[in-house]
């Protein structure tokens, strides 16, 4: 990693459980790694906020956390005209079944959350 560049954390942070347990596991990777892990505003980059344009232009790798195979997140990137370096999804590669119910089970996100913290430090 670069010594002043973060891994910027986007999430979906849709309305379902998965949803919403994607947005947990991406902000308790940036608290609790808040010099290594930051994280994006989706919908001010959806609507071109500069301010999230340049964090994403200046992050050292851009990993996204999507609720479901939708992947909502990832497009609004590609749109945007980014690319990122790893995505997850919480159905196919965590097995939770999504329903349109925002809630969340903290041991899903304390295992997804280390399952995400080891495959971008295989990254490099
Ligand atoms: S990826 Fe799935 S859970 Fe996330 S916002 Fe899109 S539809 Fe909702």
């Amino acid at each position: 990693m670069s010594e002043d560049k973060k891994t910027i954390i986007v999430s979906c942070s849709g309305a379902s459980n998965t949803g919403t347990t994607a947005d947990r596991v991406a902000r308790n990777l940036c608290v609790d790694n808040p010099d290594r892990n930051d994280l994006l505003c989706l919908a001010a980059f959806a609507i071109r906020k500069q301010p999230s344009i340049k964090k994403l232009q200046d992050a050292d790798k851009i990993v996204v956390i999507e609720g479901c195979p939708s992947r909502c997140a990832s497009e609004i990137l590609k749109q945007g005209g980014f690319a990122s370096n790893l995505v997850v999804e919480m159905v196919a590669d965590y097995g939770i079944k999504k329903v349109m119910i925002p809630v969340w089970e903290e041991k899903d996100v304390g295992r997804i959350g280390k399952d995400v913290q080891e495959r971008v430090k295989r990254l490099g």
